[in-house]
């Protein structure tokens, strides 16, 4: 059960569970670095007759999912790495980082995430010099979305738009999907 996996001291966990929760706890800035170097494979591309050319997406590809899956796993328990972290002032680091905050929450209009992908994925077809940078930028706003959800985990008891209006603390999973909150601050 995750309650007693998470009840054991971290120290006496075994290797494995040590390396894949560490895994976990970087892995957006894992994921932030493999937009990065996918960016970078468009704009300098491997010659084709290089090893590298299907090695380096492939390598990519991997990391990615992998870094998404034990994220996810990560973010479903208690970590070490997370509670020595915290900030002592939460409370401030939250208004300091309420754009953030909201922008994680952009995540639940599912209108708005439809049309995300569909800029991420159709930017690619964009011909030219100027399609390049599109697509480059339009793949670089994916940093600015892992920074706001690590971002948001941490501070996510001191987030307005998860507390609600009325301080709705059970609103954690169902947020609004457009946040007014910050604009007041
Ligand atoms: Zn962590
Ligand atoms: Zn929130």
């Amino acid at each position: 059960m995750t309650m007693a996996s998470s009840s054991v001291p971290f120290s006496s966990r075994p290797f494995t569970a040590n390396v894949i929760n560490r895994w976990g706890h970087w892995a957006a800035q894992l994921l932030i670095g493999t937009i990065c170097a996918a960016i970078m494979l468009r704009i300098f591309p491997i010659a084709p007759d290089n090893p590298m050319a299907v090695g380096a997406p492939l390598a990519l590809i991997t990391l990615v999912i992998v870094s998404w899956l034990l994220m996810r796993k990560h973010d479903r328990r208690l970590c070490e790495h997370c509670m020595t972290a915290m900030p002592l002032n939460a409370s401030e680091s939250a208004t300091r980082y309420r754009r953030r905050l909201a922008t994680a929450h952009l995540g639940s209009n599912k209108l708005l995430v439809v049309l995300y992908l569909a800029i991420l994925i159709g930017s690619a077809f964009l011909p030219g010099a100027g399609g390049l940078a599109i697509w480059a930028i339009a793949q670089a706003t994916m940093v600015y979305l892992l920074l706001s959800y690590t971002t948001h985990r941490r501070l996510q008891p001191w987030c307005r738009s998860c507390r609600g209006r009325g301080g709705e603390d059970d609103r954690v999973d169902s947020p609004d999907p457009v946040p007014h909150g910050f604009q007041d601050a």
